[in-house]
């Protein structure tokens, strides 16, 4: 594959997805270097809640629990929210790559860089994916938060769980809608199949963007029906 690759790049230069300069000799598929270490990681204060950037870094200095106000108004039914990046520049673009090209062959690093920059949590039990229904898994061929969700859990050693939580009917791309249309266009849509591998578990689910948090919310809602002790939404990246 490397030699079909070296060949096709002599004959015609690849160029980044990003900032259309050449590829060069960069190991990521449609990414040059520069870009692929240009993402922007989210440091800094976050509600410990939903994982909302604060705006002042003094908002968790007096009170280390402090939520934001729409997890204190509303609050969710999942226990945490991590990202690890902003939704924002070459992070997006790669995304949008992986998921709509669609470019299954950057699920691995993008991966990778999910791990690599996150303190992986030591108290989960089993990591399991946001599952597409069947009908958009036939559409792009891969699942890619099934994609992110294996590199978790190798790096981790903490076991996948892949098809128990599954979606049980079609729903519109959530990118379409506003807020409340999300929060309908998933109520209902997902199901466990097997509810004794789920009691008591602590559950880290895995996707790629995290916009309003409602399939998120909504999964979880089903894990802790199903009787999960605790369930954390991990993300690739956070929408703003
Ligand atoms: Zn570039
Ligand atoms: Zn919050």
């Amino acid at each position: 594959m490397n030699i079909l690759r070296r060949i096709l790049d002599f004959i015609l230069p690849a160029s980044c997805s990003y900032c259309n300069d050449s590829v060069g000799d960069s190991p990521i598929p449609y990414f040059c270097s520069t870009c692929w270490a240009d993402f922007d990681l989210i440091y800094g204060p976050v509600c410990p809640c939903c994982g909302r950037p604060f705006e002042s870094p003094e908002a968790l200095s007096h009170s280390p629990e402090h939520e934001c106000s729409p997890c204190r108004l509303s609050p969710p039914i999942f226990d945490q929210a991590l990202s690890v990046g902003y939704f924002e520049g070459p992070l997006r673009e790669a995304i949008h790559q992986f998921k709509y090209r669609p470019c299954r062959s950057l699920g691995r690093p993008l991966g990778e860089w999910m791990v690599n920059n996150v303190r992986l949590l030591t108290d989960i039990d089993v990591v399991i994916p946001i599952p597409l229904h069947t009908k958009r898994l036939r559409q792009r061929g891969f699942n890619q938060a099934l994609l992110l969700a294996h590199a978790m859990s190798t790096a981790s050693s903490i076991p996948l769980s892949w098809d128990n939580l599954v979606r049980v009917r079609p729903t519109r791309p959530q990118v379409e809608l506003t807020g409340e249309e999300r929060i309908k266009n998933v109520a209902g849509a997902f199901a466990v199949r097997r509810l004794n591998e789920i009691t008591a578990k602590r559950v880290m689910l895995v996707d790629d963007v995290f916009t309003t948090g409602a399939t998120m919310n909504e999964c979880a809602a089903v894990l802790k029906d199903a009787g999960a002790a605790q369930v954390v939404a991990f993300t690739l990246a956070r929408a703003l």
